[in-house]
């Protein structure tokens, strides 16, 4: 059986800047993403593996490398969809929990709900024993790491997975635009927007996530591939061509359980890498990425 496992950095890449430091990064973990799936591991199993280590780097708007919203506080959301059985957690405006995606996990695995928020999320997720931040302001790196905040880029994380079994899996994690408001609450932890996973397609999204909402994205790409037979690149292209009708720029990933991979965006590039059984690894900032059958 084939697999597949797409992964991004966010959308939007600086051309001032140097990415040589996340795309080793993204280099480095897409290999091992790839002999994990390799070797059998599951597909939700190795989504949360690899946005964990997307979080814990402190290279991207996500975990250690949040990015703190208008008051200076620290907001992070995270989502994660499991396609075999349509279960899907989510944390909404948690903060001081290392790992807003375990915290997503736990939420989807251990209670009856599938989204908690704020102060709720925090207070499960502590009882649940995960990794906690105790001074969040030393904690978070965003800013040191990424030589200040920049308003061109985002830096959501995210999976997209199809594992041998042929289940596929999707998971995303972000501290949010920049700047945002409190309580302010983007696409990543909505199911359907930010992240979906079913058993033809695992999208993980990235951007101006108010648009991103509006049009439902990740759950419409699978829509369309489901409903209207689009391709899964085709799929994937109507999807953006949507939000950037409304004004809305970013890009996603998306697998098939063909073993197919998509990574478009309209931003100004995207960090994003993949590999697949039939494709060796691939890491893109500013160019567009080939579509893979
Ligand atoms: N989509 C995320 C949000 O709107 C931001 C990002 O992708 O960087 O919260």
């Amino acid at each position: 059986m084939s697999f597949a496992l797409a992964i991004h950095g966010g959308a939007g890449a600086n051309p001032k800047r140097d990415y040589s430091e996340q795309s080793a990064h993204l280099n480095e973990l897409i290999r091992r993403g790839g002999a994990r799936l390799q070797s059998g591991a599951a597909a939700l199993d190795v989504a949360v593996e690899m946005v964990e280590a997307l979080e814990v780097s402190g290279l991207y708007y996500a975990g250690r490398g949040a990015a703190p919203n208008s008051e200076g506080d620290y907001e992070l959301d995270a989502s994660v969809m499991n396609g075999a059985d349509l279960n899907a957690g989510a944390v909404v405006s948690i903060s001081g929990i290392a790992h807003p995606i375990a915290a997503a996990r736990k939420v989807m695995e251990e209670s009856p709900h599938v989204t908690l928020a704020g102060a709720g999320a925090g207070a499960f997720a502590r009882a649940r024993g995960l990794e906690t931040v105790d001074e969040p302001a030393l904690y978070y790196t965003g800013k040191a790491g990424h030589g200040g905040h920049d308003n061109l880029v985002h830096g959501t994380v995210g999976a997209a997975v199809l594992d041998r079994q042929g289940r596929l899996a999707a998971a995303t994690s972000t501290s949010g635009t920049i700047n945002k408001m409190p309580g302010r609450v983007g696409d990543t932890p909505l199911i359907g927007a930010g992240s979906w996973a079913d058993s033809s397609v695992a999208v993980s999204c990235t951007g101006h996530g108010e648009f991103f909402i509006r049009v439902s994205a990740a759950h419409d790409l699978a829509a369309r591939m489901a409903y209207a037979g689009a391709g899964l690149a085709e799929a994937a292209r109507q999807v953006l061509d949507n939000v950037a009708a409304i004004g809305g720029d970013g890009g996603l990933i998306a697998v098939s359980r063909d073993g197919g991979v998509t990574m478009p965006f309209n931003s100004q590039g995207m960090k994003c890498a993949a590999i697949t059984s039939r494709h060796g690894p691939c890491v893109h900032v500013f160019d567009r990425a080939e579509d893979w059958d």
